[in-house]
């Protein structure tokens, strides 16, 4: 959908840059907080995904809450407006100086990850005289059925407590005097599409809830996390991902207590399909028996095919002409500084604007440096008016 681009006022805009659709955005983020709502659902939004400040503040104006992972993220959620009782921090290994500004802050939740984390948490609350309220993340051992660099549920990861060691957890948490144990968390990975592993997520959260009501432990909320899936091979397709399946497979799969409430953290499926990178041709090459177009924007701007191997649809927005068969890479020194292989695209020539679409997640925010290249720029698509 070549209209998308307002291709005219994009023209003498330095590229590469990442292009955000923010009707779009307003919309997806309108249907997730919809279908949530049926439910008495909260979203937090998981700002690992995208933290431009512009789109955290409309992203924030919805109402969300944010789900941070490091010191970092908890002080640029804060600085976007997100009130300190909707933010959620989560991640394995959390610098005493992150626990420390999220303990000032009095932010909502610790989501802790092991035993060590959870003492440090209430020696440095303890130094403040304050209580962190924690929630224990457990590593729920389901397969989410995705690319394994993106699948964190499993026994083998690094992530949340075991099964095993649960209730060994909870007895600490609740005998640490500064902690308040009010919640469980889980994350079973990433671009997930299929319901099925959230409907098991949800029966496995309903025995380890029956397990501790037998022990007369009820808690005030389940964090179910992120990892709803984007559709990329066909972005125009259905640009706003399946939330009303999503939260009905929750609502069907998984019992709460009278009072329980229910958080989840969408990174990928709120802001994935509003980005483009917008580059610029730098090259058509002819190599033997093919032919390169090679643009001024590579890895160091969009990670995501280099690193897992990830597919994002590539549209010539300047040209009309047939289609034709192109590797499309980047100016990287790295082999794996490749976007698509065989793509087929309208006939390009050097200055054609290209569209990587579906960058609005892991994208922006991965940029780097490396070779001493120059950041992305990032525009709205109200800047273009
Ligand atoms: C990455 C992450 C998310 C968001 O995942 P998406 O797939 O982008 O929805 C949510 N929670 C935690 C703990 C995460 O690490």
């Amino acid at each position: 959908m070549k209209g998308t681009f307002p291709i005219n006022k994009i023209k003498g805009t330095e590229t590469p840059f990442y292009f955000y659709n923010t009707g779009l955005l307003r919309e997806t983020l309108e249907t997730a907080k919809k279908e949530a709502g049926k439910f008495g659902y909260f979203i937090h939004y998981a700002m690992k995904a995208n933290a431009n400040p512009r789109l955290l503040s409309i992203i924030r104006e919805h109402g969300f809450g944010a789900d941070c992972v490091s010191g970092g993220e908890v002080l640029a959620a804060l600085k976007a407006g997100f009130p300190a009782s909707k933010v959620v921090f989560a991640g394995v290994g959390k610098a005493d100086w992150e626990i420390n500004a999220a303990l000032d802050n009095d932010i909502f939740c610790f989501n802790i990850e092991s035993v060590p984390e959870l003492e440090v948490i209430n020696e440095l609350a303890a130094a403040k005289n304050k209580v962190a309220s924690i929630a224990i993340r457990v590593n729920p051992n389901v397969d989410a059925h995705t690319h394994h660099y993106i699948t964190t549920g499993l026994q083998e990861n690094k992530f949340g407590i075991n099964l095993c060691d649960l209730d060994m957890v909870i007895d600490l948490a609740i005998a640490l005097p500064n902690i308040k144990l009010v919640g469980l968390h889980f994350h079973i990975g990433s671009q997930i599409t299929d319901m099925t592993p959230f409907a098991s997520l949800s029966m496995r959260i309903n025995e380890i809830q029956t397990k501790l009501g037998e022990r007369k432990i009820r808690l005030e909320h389940i964090n179910v996390g992120g990892g709803l899936g984007i559709d990329y091979d066909h972005p125009n397709r259905q640009p706003i991902p399946d939330f009303k399946s999503y939260f009905e497979t929750f609502h069907k799969h998984l019992n709460l207590y009278e009072g329980q409430t229910f958080h989840c953290e969408l990174g990928r499926s709120l802001v994935a399909q509003c980005g483009s990178l917008i580059s610029k041709v730098l090259y058509i090459k002819q190599g033997t028996a093919k032919q390169f177009a090679i643009l001024d924007a590579g890895m160091t701007d969009l990670i995501r095919p280099a690193l897992y191997q990830a597919y994002h649809k590539i549209e010539n927005i300047s040209s009309d002409e047939p289609l034709e068969k192109y590797d499309v890479v980047g100016p990287i020194c790295e082999s794996s500084d490749c976007f698509e292989k065989e793509a087929d695209l309208n006939k390009a020539h050097r200055g054609d604007y290209f569209a990587l679409r579906s960058a609005g997640a892991y994208g922006e925010i991965m940029a780097s440096q490396y070779n001493l290249r120059k950041l992305p720029g990032s525009f709205l698509s109200e800047d273009f008016i």
